[in-house]
């Protein structure tokens, strides 16, 4: 299992995360957003538990310019 946190506060709204995991990414206004989080402060965060998802949120991260995509294992 795997826990996957969106910083939400630093995203620069780049579409990178949508377009490489729209299973999981969708762009919403001048933010993304990761579908189905549970909110942490100001973070949205998930946990994924398959291998095939815990590979397209870390790709989703490698993908993010800032980084404000962490997935901790
Ligand atoms: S890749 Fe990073 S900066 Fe770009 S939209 Fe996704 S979370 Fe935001």
């Amino acid at each position: 299992m795997a826990k996957v946190v969106h910083v939400v506060k630093d995203c620069i709204g780049c579409g990178a995360c949508a377009a490489i995991s729209p299973e999981f990414w969708e762009m919403n206004g001048d933010k993304s957003h990761l579908k189905g989080n549970r909110m942490e402060g100001e973070k949205q965060v998930i946990e994924v538990k398959d291998e095939k998802s815990v590979k397209a949120n870390k790709e989703a991260a490698n993908s993010c310019p800032v980084p404000c995509i962490f997935v901790e294992d």
